[in-house]
């Protein structure tokens, strides 16, 4: 079968690789009908996420129909259309058994490896290096598919691809994101960064009872979507984004703030307020990371910053100092994704959110490599690519 290959830093191709097979009876394996390149894959061909190889396959947003399923699997049956959760929960383990199933005890393989590089184990993630389990990743023609009957998800008749395809991570991810503001009515949210995540974000927002999103960001295709969405935006590039927030909330900051940035952040956002902090406080000077420290200082006192961006290793230059005396509350996490399939599909059959207003380019899975560079460097107006694995 074709697959994308990682084969190094900024190195991905596509290759010709053995087809999946079932290893334990509780598998299924999928042939993927839609998949899509997500800012999680730009840390891996960044090389921010340790414990990749060449030869891994990546991707962990796709969804196709069952071809095979383990002598175990009861629920799913071959013919199943079916999304893919990228978190992989086992259904069993204490935390599965809470809802909090990106934190699954049992769907990591390599444990040793991930306690030995970062003190703890995360669950299985497919197509996101050895340190989550080195399962194989969507971006292909089939795909091996671990604990189906927890995580498989069955597609309501009369849904499209492009309308559930997003399931399998960034709605979800936007939306826990979102509820992670504590949202009450009369809220104002900020939401650094426009992408995927924060279009999600923004949207997921309004559903919790939002009454006004201000997003932040320098792309103006994206800011554009933004406030197709509804939100007010802010274009990083041309104003001081801490100003502009107390500006349009009466002074006193937004009630939370949402950091859908991550990693790859880039310019400060709050650059002013920043460097004062820096002439009281001794602080490392590292770049990293903007948008988390622009969260804190443009935060209302007693408000909540909720994370979705994805981080790894150290950070410094954390206003910590702001952050405790503010009295803010911090939600963080990788999305705990099987929680909100039923709701969030409700709300695309209802026609609350049109998950499909995101989708800037469609291209063929050999092109993929092409689509990775567009997406990387926002270049033609990307915003999200998805990829055909049979075109
Ligand atoms: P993306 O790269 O398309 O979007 C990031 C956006 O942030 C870009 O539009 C960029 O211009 C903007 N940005 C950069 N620096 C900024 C700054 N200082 N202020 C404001 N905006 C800034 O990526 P995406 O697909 O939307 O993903 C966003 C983040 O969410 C990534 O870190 C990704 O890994 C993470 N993520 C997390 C989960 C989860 O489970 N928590 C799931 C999916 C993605
Ligand atoms: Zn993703």
């Amino acid at each position: 079968m074709k697959a994308l290959i990682w084969q190094g830093i900024n190195r991905v191709s596509v290759e010709n690789v053995p087809d999946p097979e079932l290893i334990q009876p509780t598998d299924a394996v999928v042939r993927v009908t839609a998949t899509a390149i997500c800012g999680s894959d730009l840390h891996l061909v960044d090389g921010y996420v340790p414990s990749m190889a060449p030869g891994d396959i990546l991707g962990h947003e796709f969804m196709g129909e069952v071809v095979e399923v383990g002598s175990d699997v009861k629920r799913i049956k071959v013919g199943d259309r079916v999304i893919v959760p990228f978190p992989i929960s086992c259904g069993k383990c204490w935390y599965c058994q809470r809802g909090e199933t990106s934190l699954c005890d049992n769907s990591n393989p390599n444990p040793k490896l991930a306690e030995a590089l970062w003190g703890y184990s995360p669950a299985g993630i497919y197509g996101y290096s050895h340190i989550t389990g080195g399962y194989a990743g969507g971006q292909a023609q089939f795909v091996r598919t671990a604990f189906a009957d927890e995580n498989l998800y069955k597609v309501p008749e009369g849904l499209t691809d492009d309308q559930v395809l997003f399931l399998t991570d960034i709605f979800p991810t936007g939306y826990m994101a979102a509820e992670n503001c504590n949202i009450e009515p009369g809220d104002t949210v900020a939401v650094f960064g426009c992408g995927p995540v924060g279009l999600f974000t923004i949207m997921s927002a309004f559903l919790l009872g939002a009454e006004r999103v201000i997003a932040i960001d320098r792309f103006p295709e994206r800011l554009d979507l933004a406030r197709q969405c509804g939100a007010e935006t802010i274009n990083y590039e041309e104003t001081e984004v801490f100003e502009a927030l107390k500006f349009m909330t009466g002074g006193r900051g937004p009630d939370s703030v949402v950091d859908a940035v991550g990693l790859e952040a880039h310019g400060t956002g709050v650059g002013g307020v920043y460097d004062a902090v820096k002439q009281t406080t001794r602080v490392a000077e590292t770049e990293r990371p903007h948008a988390f420290r622009a969260a804190i200082m443009a935060c209302r006192k007693g408000g909540t910053v909720s994370v979705p961006g994805v981080y790894g290793g150290l950070a410094d230059k954390i206003p910590l100092g702001a952050f405790v005396n503010k009295g803010l509350t911090l939600h963080t996490g990788q999305t705990h994704v099987h929680r909100y399939l039923d709701r969030l599909t409700d709300h695309i059959v209802r026609g609350d959110v049109d998950p499909t207003v995101i989708i800037t380019h469609r291209m063929p899975l050999d092109e993929a490599p092409e689509a990775y560079k567009l997406f990387k460097h926002k270049h033609d107006n990307c915003i999200k690519c998805v990829l055909d694995p049979w075109a």
